[in-house]
């Protein structure tokens, strides 16, 4: 050991192959630290993908650097010597490796941004933050962009991305490509039947059941379902790259048509499933962004502009924008309840067991696969449970739990949110809340389902639609003065005190019976 000895941390999260630190020769006296902790499975209990997946990846990020001839100190979850926290495990760990300093990237979570920042006074050795060299924005930018305006806007962040890194604009640099920023109202098609969906496609078979038997003897609790024999989520940047060319060659041309669609055919569509590859920093979004222009050229591939365009701006804007909220806003977005809503979250959340065919297919998928797409966890999922009025902090602990993709910094701000409206309009300028009636126009599921999705009053009216209207009657005060809801008022009104009474009654006995739907 020679006389200096740095640890660096690297978190689950973290698994950045192109970060400088590994860019170096090798370096005796550096130390790569990483760790499966009890902190880290129980925080919320988490989809068993979601858990085989971190460790997974960890591991062959750990072999990774052990053939690039690099140390490397690897805790594994049933260890002996684990103590399972961070403060914990990194005092015997400084102290083994007579280590003269910590040095850790920043973590992207708050509660691990607090740890980590307790370890100075914790560690008898200086404590240091680099930057994680994986997104596109800072931590501030969105909080300086927007400082003194009244409201964030995405567009707004987004157009300032677009043009930091010339990303489809013209030569000038100030104009967009084509003179639109944006083509999201042609991104908004139904699947047509006759549409075939590709088959995801298959990435080399992994050690899954050696982790499930640890998690088990480790009594770690979880939640959905897992193939030991198929693994589907990438765990090295190969697969990740596996994954993005099969959604560049295969998914992307009808991406945008379809990014909106509602199926009971496939779980995936046209979606990229790059979440998980990403959030994990197996891949970098530029890298995403850059090989998507080249498959494209420029109109060359028949690709359409507007597809294009709607699939980087959510990694170039919708990605880093949320990130932006999340760090101008903590520690007090994670307690807002805008609604005072206080609901419990139905038990089929946790099953899938109910008649609902829209909710059974994204409960089901997500307990299947860890995995929803974006609208069945805005229009399905999480309309449902903000029209039922249930605790911000429930839906938060499901999303945050059941997704692949689920991190903190992520899922907060979509859940509390965009889906929840509990940040009061932080993220959006209203709710997301419909009746069955768009998931009808965007889905196959209506017609599929026990319930009736024109019907409003009954036993088999669809539980969306009384629902829709008892949300807005109930919140009348808070919503009624905002520009983009005061129609629906305008109609509330114009209905018969009678049939306003029997949809607030068909609401109150769906509430009163939400276990049994
Ligand atoms: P695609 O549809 O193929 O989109 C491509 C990429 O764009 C995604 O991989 C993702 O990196 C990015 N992206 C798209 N929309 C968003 C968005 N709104 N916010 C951030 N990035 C976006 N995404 C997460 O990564 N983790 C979460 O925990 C998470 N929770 C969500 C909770 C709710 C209630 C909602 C409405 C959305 C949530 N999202 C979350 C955003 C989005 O639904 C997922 O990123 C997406 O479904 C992942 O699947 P995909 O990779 O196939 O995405
Ligand atoms: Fe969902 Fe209602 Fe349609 Fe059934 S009828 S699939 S519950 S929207």
């Amino acid at each position: 050991m020679s006389k200096e000895s740095v640890v660096r941390l690297v978190l689950g999260d973290q698994l950045n192959p192109n970060h400088s630190w590994f860019a170096a020769p090798s370096n005796e006296a550096h130390w790569y630290v990483m760790m499966e902790q009890l902190s880290e499975t129980n925080y919320v209990r988490h989809h068993v993908q979601k858990v085989v997946g971190f460790f997974l990846a960890m591991r062959h990020f750990a072999e990774h650097l052990q053939a690039q001839g690099k140390n490397v100190l690897y805790l594994q979850l049933d260890d002996p010597r684990n103590r399972q926290q961070f403060a914990d495990n990194l005092s015997w760990i400084v102290q083994e490796l007579g280590a003269t300093s910590l040095e850790y990237q920043l973590p992207d979570e708050y509660r691990l941004d607090q740890i980590l920042k307790r370890l100075a006074d914790q560690l008898p050795v200086p404590v240091a933050a680099v930057d994680t060299e994986h997104f596109l924005s800072e931590r501030q930018t969105v909080k300086e962009l927007f400082k003194g305006k009244k409201q964030y806007l995405m567009e707004t962040f987004y157009r300032a991305m677009r043009k930091k890194y010339a990303i489809l604009m013209e030569p000038d640099g100030k104009n967009p490509l084509s003179g639109r920023w944006n083509y999201d109202a042609e991104n908004r098609k139904k699947m047509p039947e006759h549409v075939a969906i590709p088959p995801i496609s298959e990435l080399d078979s992994q050690p899954v059941g050696e982790i499930v038997a640890m998690l088990e003897k480790m009594e770690v609790q979880t939640i959905g379902a897992i193939d030991p024999q198929r693994f589907i989520w990438p765990v090295t940047p190969q697969a990740a790259e596996i994954i993005l060319d099969d959604f560049l060659r295969h998914r992307l041309r009808s991406f945008g048509d379809f990014q909106d669609a509602l199926t009971s055919r496939d779980p995936f569509l046209f979606h990229s499933r790059l979440s998980f590859a990403l959030n994990t920093k197996l891949l970098h979004p530029m890298k995403v962004i850059q090989k998507t222009l080249e498959v494209w050229d420029n109109g060359g591939s028949g690709i359409s502009l507007a597809t294009v365009e709607g699939f980087i701006r959510q990694i170039l804007g919708w990605r880093e924008f949320v990130r932006g909220i999340y760090w101008a806003e903590m520690p007090e977005y994670g307690t807002l309840n805008f609604f005072a809503h206080g609901a419990a979250l139905p038990d089929f959340y946790w099953t899938g067991n109910t008649r609902m065919a829209c909710m059974k297919q994204a409960i089901g998928q997500s307990l299947d696969h860890a995995y929803a797409h974006h609208i069945q966890r805005l229009m399905v999922t999480g309309n449902f449970a903000l029209l039922l009025g249930v605790h911000p902090d429930a839906v938060d602990a499901w999303y945050l739990g059941i997704y692949i993709d689920a991190l903190e910094w992520v899922e907060m701000p979509n859940t509390r949110g965009m889906s929840q409206f509990a940040d009061g309009g932080i993220v959006g300028t209203k709710p997301y809340v419909s009746s069955a009636n768009y998931i009808h126009k965007m889905g196959d599921h209506c017609s599929q389902c026990y319930y009736q999705h024109k019907e409003k009053i009954g036993p088999k009216a669809c539980p969306f639609n009384s629902l829709y209207w008892d949300f807005y009657h109930r919140h009348r005060e808070k919503l009624e003065k905002n520009p983009r809801i005061g129609m629906m008022y305008r109609v509330w009104d114009k209905m018969s005190p009678e049939d306003r009474e029997q949809l607030l009654a068909q609401a109150a006995h769906i509430k009163s019976n939400s276990e049994s739907l």
